[in-house]
């Protein structure tokens, strides 16, 4: 067929933002820095594997049928009141809350609902590579904002509010950031809220990690701060159940859920119910806030060790951001080395690790002295090896 046929967001030769963000290894002593997954020891296999036959025990047959689009009212209750407890969002109920496939069907819905062509769009710079996917779609007019060690440039933000005035939505990793590593403060929080309201724009609060944090006290949400409904805050059960749930939910104004279903009834009509209810099941038979201890009690070590090997191994000139959760550390090297083409030409081939570089993270593709480090997804010796070699090859670089 005749790629003209593809409608113009498709873009044939573009290759997908998830394409090749990293080389593939076969070496046997190959170290991978690259995953966002989380560590495959720690899924709580026989309790979901229990609570997916209490589901089905519940429901019969029933449980493989179609059911709403809203998915099980007990789990969306469940959520309202974790969004109170942990997060504090108040005065929130289950019709605030919206299941989704993934927080990323949360991310695409509403830049669905949100952006025209061309409608201004503000991402941090780095910023989270699936969003731009999702994004990319919509063909929205970008406008970077720098990420600082404690969030978004909010100075910047405003100067960009005052310059354009197409922007309708700012997207924001405020917890342990993907890829940056780093955690809003709650200053930013509240005076990212105050320019929403003077400025007219909704804010999307994407918020996978905010579980897992290792050290230091648990910050407000965004949300917590809004007082005109221009909030939407979605987490997902990715990073603390499973990925292969794909279930996300997000806290949202009654009117803004009403149009996503729309949304996700012509995306794809439902959320799993066999899902939703074993996720059900899985909470109201197990302590959610216990697993998720026994997960921040593993990769705190791991974490740390990152921190040792980062310490020992990097050459002066190479920085990294301290994360207090999540999964990413943030390395920045001088300048003059190009993240990628080290990757390629040198670290793959010659130290047989990975990681990924920063040109991914960038709207614009135009950041080339970054790379985003996972340290959940290795053990601490594998993360001293890797951080020897990758130590190894700056310094070589750096001394040419
Ligand atoms: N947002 C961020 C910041 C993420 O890192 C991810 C996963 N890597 C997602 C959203 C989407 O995750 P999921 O669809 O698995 O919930």
């Amino acid at each position: 067929m005749r790629e003209e046929l593809f409608a113009d967001r498709v873009q044939p030769d573009t290759p997908s933002r998830l394409e090749g963000l990293f080389p593939q290894m076969d070496f046997d002593d190959a170290i991978t820095f690259t995953a966002g997954s989380p560590a495959e020891d720690l899924f709580p296999k026989e309790a979901m594997q229990q609570a997916y036959l209490d589901a089905i025990a519940a429901e019969g047959a029933h449980t493989f049928q179609y059911h709403t689009i809203s998915g099980p009212e007990e789990l969306r209750s469940r959520l309202a009141v974790r969004a109170q407890q942990k997060m504090a969002i108040e005065g929130v109920d289950a019709d605030n809350v919206m299941l989704t496939a993934g927080g990323q069907q949360g991310i695409d819905l509403i830049a669905k609902l949100m952006l025209n062509k061309g409608d201004g769009l503000v991402v941090e710079a780095p910023t989270y590579v699936g969003a731009l996917s999702s994004f990319d779609m919509y063909e929205p007019t970008y406008y970077e904002v720098q990420l600082e060690s404690d969030g978004m440039d909010v100075d910047q933000l405003e100067e960009t509010l005052k310059a354009h005035n197409n922007i309708k939505l700012v997207y924001t990793v405020a917890d342990f950031h993907n890829p940056g590593g780093v955690t809003m403060s709650v200053e930013k929080r509240k005076r990212l809220v105050e320019l929403a309201n003077e400025y007219d724009f909704m804010i999307l609060e994407d918020t996978p990690y905010r579980d897992l944090r290792y050290v230091g006290e648990s910050l407000p949400s965004i949300k917590h701060f809004d007082t005109e409904d221009r909030v939407i805050f979605l987490s997902s059960f990715s990073k603390i159940l499973m990925p292969t749930l794909r279930l996300g939910w997000m806290v949202a104004p009654k009117a803004v859920i009403k149009q996503l279903y729309k949304l996700k009834e012509a995306a794809d009509l439902e959320v799993p119910n066999i899902t939703a209810s074993a996720v059900n099941q899985f909470l109201a038979k197990n302590d959610l806030d216990k697993h998720i201890e026994g997960l921040i009690k593993a990769y705190s070590g791991k974490r740390q060790a990152m921190f040792d090997a980062l310490a020992k191994e990097m050459p002066e000139g190479v920085e990294a951001t301290c994360p207090e959760g999540g999964f990413f550390t943030w390395v920045t090297v001088p300048d003059f080395i190009n993240t990628t083409d080290l990757l390629y030409d040198v670290v793959t081939p010659k130290a047989h690790i990975a990681y990924v570089p920063s040109k991914n993270f960038y709207a614009f593709k135009d950041h080339t002295n970054g790379m985003r480090i996972n340290f959940t997804g290795l053990t601490p010796d594998q993360i001293a090896d890797g951080m020897h070699r990758l130590g190894g090859v700056l310094k070589e670089e750096m001394s040419k």
